[in-house]
């Protein structure tokens, strides 16, 4: 799939508009894509890693479709409030605090962890990784060049005036039809969504992260990097800008706003109505975002003292791609709710997929070139995941293919490794073995378990209930939980809760 296709178009969800769009590049062949990073003050969790999935799915399809992806997720070092408006302390200030390490280790371990599961959901690094203290230079110039017209200056900060850029909001009112984002109280604000994008440090304070400006000693307000580096390593317009849904209310209007601002400070225009009908006027064509992961016993939360990231699930057991395999059976514009039974039922549905890829492969077959007889199916693979990244339609016709009997298996292969392209399942190099995690928890291992489970398959086999009964006893004792057998897996054991 490495030349342009031209049909199907692909079609993506705009927030801006709310509605499906074609997909048409600013720069003829390239496809540049803008994803907001994490704030590395905490382990990300998995809800968070959704986001990124999201992310990668489109920047795979991109490529399948032939476009240059060029793609920048940032890190945020610094800026993040506790609060997303402008209330609370910075977040990496206060993690620090709490664990009496410096910002910047705080910054590089997270980072670091927040890399490995990247890594772990076969995620593709992006063209470039923008840590957001590298561009306080360039966030200081971009201010400069919109404070006269659109800014006004407070003891606490300088502050972007919302009234002065046409449709202020629109993505989040288009979204909710309730209006600006949260309202947030800061003395002397001329409106109450108007937001800092300089933050002062207050007079007889010392902050670890402050630099000087024309505004006095600070930090960067968080929305103001998103705007510079996107702006300084994409160029404005670019195509795509994503986030999680919660960006849309705050977040990505305020972006919108300081892009709004420094388009109309470049063309020296002077004019305050660079109204979003025109898309790129936003700074980017099209805003898209997922939709939340959730959880109903409020594990998700950082502050709760087991919270669900990615290790843990490896933790019990789970391989993480069969995250992956989960956040893909559900459309990204739809909210996903996470269960341990859930997570089972995607592992064991990755198991079957990789163990029948497994078997294509042991035929010998290299990839060839996808023959006729896949024609269809990668036609309607094509068509499924240019309707707005259809993944859950997509994988059930991985699966047909991976079903498919009396064809050329190095055919087929070609056919699946096209697809997983997108999916990013690692297909064509797991095997079942690798999606074997013994559990952390366990007191006995994968081995012990395995022998146990021959002895009582040879005791079902002699009719010798009695016996077979007594050994499935012993595993419940030692805390496995033996499961039906299955004719693809065979024997399933796991860990009891
Ligand atoms: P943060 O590190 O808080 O800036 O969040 C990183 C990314 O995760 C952002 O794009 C958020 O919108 C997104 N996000 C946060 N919570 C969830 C969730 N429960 N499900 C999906 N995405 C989320
Ligand atoms: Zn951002």
């Amino acid at each position: 799939m490495s030349e342009q296709h031209s049909t199907p178009p692909l079609r993506l969800f705009n927030s801006l508009t709310r509605q499906q769009e074609d997909f048409v590049p600013v720069h003829t062949g390239e496809a540049r894509v803008y994803t907001c990073g994490p704030t590395v003050y905490n382990y990300p969790h998995i809800g968070n890693m959704r986001a990124y999935v999201f992310a990668d799915v489109l920047g795979r399809t991109l490529s399948f479709k032939g476009y240059r992806l060029s793609h920048v997720i940032n890190i945020t070092d610094v800026g993040h409030l506790t609060d997303d408006a402008d209330a609370g302390e910075d977040k990496l200030e206060r993690q620090a605090a709490k664990e009496a390490r410096s910002i910047w280790d705080i910054a590089k371990h997270y980072t670091e962890a927040y890399w490995a599961d990247i890594a772990a959901l076969n995620i593709r690094a992006p063209m470039q990784w923008s840590i957001a203290t590298d561009y306080v230079p360039q966030m200081i110039a971009f201010a400069e060049k919109i404070a006269p017209q659109h800014c006004y200056e407070l003891d606490s900060g300088l502050y972007f005036d919302v009234s002065t850029v046409a449709d202020y909001g629109r993505l989040a009112r288009a979204a909710t039809e309730e209006g600006e984002g949260r309202i947030e109280q800061v003395d002397g604000k001329r409106h109450p969504a108007d937001f800092a994008i300089w933050r002062k440090t207050p007079l007889g304070e010392k902050r670890q992260m402050e630099w000087d400006s024309p505004w006095g000693k600070g930090a960067p307000g968080w929305h103001l990097e998103c705007s510079v580096m996107s702006g300084a390593l994409l160029g404005f317009p670019f195509d795509i800008h994503t986030g999680g849904i919660d960006h849309r209310e705050i977040h990505h209007p305020n972006e919108i706003a300081q892009n709004q601002a420094f388009v109309e400070a470049e063309s020296g225009c002077g004019c305050a109505d660079l109204a979003l009908d025109v898309p790129a006027h936003s700074g980017a064509k099209l805003w898209m975002h997922n939709n939340f992961l959730v959880e109903r016993t409020g594990k998700m939360s950082k502050s709760s003292g087991e919270f669900l990231r990615l290790q843990l699930l490896i933790d019990k057991g789970y391989h993480p791609l069969a995250y992956r395999l989960m956040c893909l059976q559900a459309h990204y514009r739809s909210e996903l709710e996470f269960s341990w039974d859930g997570l089972g039922a995607a592992l064991t549905r990755l198991k079957r997929l990789v163990m029948a890829v497994a078997s294509v492969r042991a035929q010998g077959a290299a990839a060839a070139a996808a023959g006729p007889k896949f024609a269809g199916h990668l036609a309607r693979f094509d068509a499924a995941i240019s309707d707005d990244l259809n993944t859950p339609v997509a994988l059930t016709l991985l699966e047909e293919v991976v079903g498919l009997k009396k064809v050329d298996a190095g055919e087929k292969l070609a056919a699946i490794a096209a697809m997983d392209a997108v999916l990013g399942l690692n297909l064509l190099s797991l095997d079942r073995a690798d999606l074997r995690i013994r559990p952390k928890a366990a007191g006995i291992t994968e081995g012990e378990i395995e022998a146990v489970l021959v002895r009582r398959k040879e005791a079902r086999a002699a009719k010798d209930f009695a016996t077979s009964d007594a050994l499935r006893d012993e595993l419940a004792a030692r805390g496995v939980e033996v499961m039906d057998g299955d004719v693809v897996l065979g024997w399933e054991w796991k860990l009891g809760e």
